[in-house]
């Protein structure tokens, strides 16, 4: 499945935030270096359309689909150069396929800054100088290739276009995620090979003081040093006691600091979506599940997931929308209400649809 790795300077809340994401008792330790092999922390896509659902359809149990983040170590400035545990970090990010970026907004004296000061913008350009530089090392080893290769290969002119423009916005200080040249995107599909890791999505973690949590001119600021990355305001802490309580305390928390939920419900939603991925329904008395698809799948590509034999067999699909559904209540209403539509091979998957599928074995 596909993975986001966090990443972020030293002392930032990494483990703290990690540790909250996993319920894990990982050290969280206030120096440098501190988390040194990667863990991977599968996380659940809060969903309430699935406790709906469960009552339509007296669900035993509710599957919310999941996102998968992986704590990675060891970025300092230098990295690119080898320094701290800088290969084996680069090496990391790139089988991740989303870059979430831990930044420090908490002011806290006895938690140590690597630069000295508390610089949310300081902070972005060190780790984004990093990755560009590592980019720029990959390009700069594929450029001569290239150009051996294009006076034997005609056609490979477009290519090294790409590449040359790619060069061009690195060299800039820009990373290629900012400038549209992200992974799957068309623009990105001849440097696909390179594996650069700023054409990989990006987003952004902003740990920040309680107080901060509701400072929206505060927040507009950070967003705007991120666009067209995705903002999260959460404080580590507070999202590591949250993991310890029961639903009723931390729903108490939560109001204390003027919160609706919790920073990592968000950070799971926000990070399933940067993936690029959707969810459809199914539902019955067993269990009520939401089931992870790649944005513009069709229906047998949807079928699929639950088992390649639906999607080799597929038929056809009984597609709900969710709010129709909620509506008419059960099924058969909805049925008796025009609702539900026979779906065929060519339909592409929208967010929240109800399925069943109708396929051969
Ligand atoms: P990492 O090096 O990025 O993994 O950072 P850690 O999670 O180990 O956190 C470094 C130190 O900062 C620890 O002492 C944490 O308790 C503290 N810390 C983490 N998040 C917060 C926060 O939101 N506020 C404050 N005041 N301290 C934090």
């Amino acid at each position: 499945s596909l993975t986001i790795g966090i990443v972020g300077l030293p002392n930032v809340g990494k483990s703290t935030l990690f540790n909250a994401l996993t319920k894990n008792d990982v050290l969280a330790a206030n120096y440098p270096f501190a988390t040194i092999e990667p863990n991977v922390g599968v996380v659940g896509v809060p969903d309430p359309r699935l406790q709906q659902l469960a009552d339509i359809f007296g669900s035993q149990r509710l599957l919310p689909a999941t996102v998968d983040f992986v704590d990675i170590a060891g970025i300092v400035r230098g990295a690119s150069e080898g320094e701290g545990l800088g290969n084996k970090f680069l090496a990391n990010i790139r089988e991740s396929d989303a870059i979430c970026q831990v930044i420090r907004a908490f002011k806290d004296e006895n938690v140590v800054h690597v630069d000295g000061k508390v610089s949310p913008k300081d902070d972005i350009e060190t780790i984004n100088t990093e990755l560009i530089l590592a980019d720029l090392q990959t390009i700069e080893k594929v450029l001569p290739r290239l150009a051996k290769e294009s006076r034997i290969k005609k056609d490979i002119g477009p290519k090294v276009a790409a590449v040359e423009a790619a060069k061009e916005i690195l060299e800039r200080g820009d990373t290629l995620f900012s400038q549209g040249v992200v992974q799957g995107s068309e623009k990105a599909e001849l440097l696909h090979d390179l594996h650069l890791l700023t054409s990989k999505p990006f987003l952004y973690v902003f740990n920040v003081d309680e107080d901060e949590l509701t400072d929206e001119s505060f927040k507009d600021e950070q967003r705007a040093l991120v666009a067209p990355a995705e903002a999260i305001f959460l404080n580590a802490k507070l999202e590591a006691d949250l993991a310890e309580l029961d639903e009723a305390d931390a729903l108490e928390l939560l109001e204390s600091v003027g919160a609706e939920e919790p920073g990592l419900a968000i950070l799971a939603r926000v990070g399933f979506a940067t993936l690029g991925l959707q969810t459809y329904l199914t539902a019955g008395p067993k269990e009520s599940r939401a089931w992870t698809i790649p944005q513009g799948a069709t229906a047998p590509e949807a079928a699929g997931v639950i088992h390649t034999d639906f999607q080799k067999g597929f038929i056809k699909a009984e597609v709900i929308s969710f709010a129709d559904l909620l509506e008419a209540g059960s099924v058969a209403e909805a049925r008796s209400k025009g609702k539900a539509r026979m779906e065929g091979k060519e339909y592409v998957m929208q967010d929240g649809d109800v399925v069943e599928f109708r396929f051969n074995v």
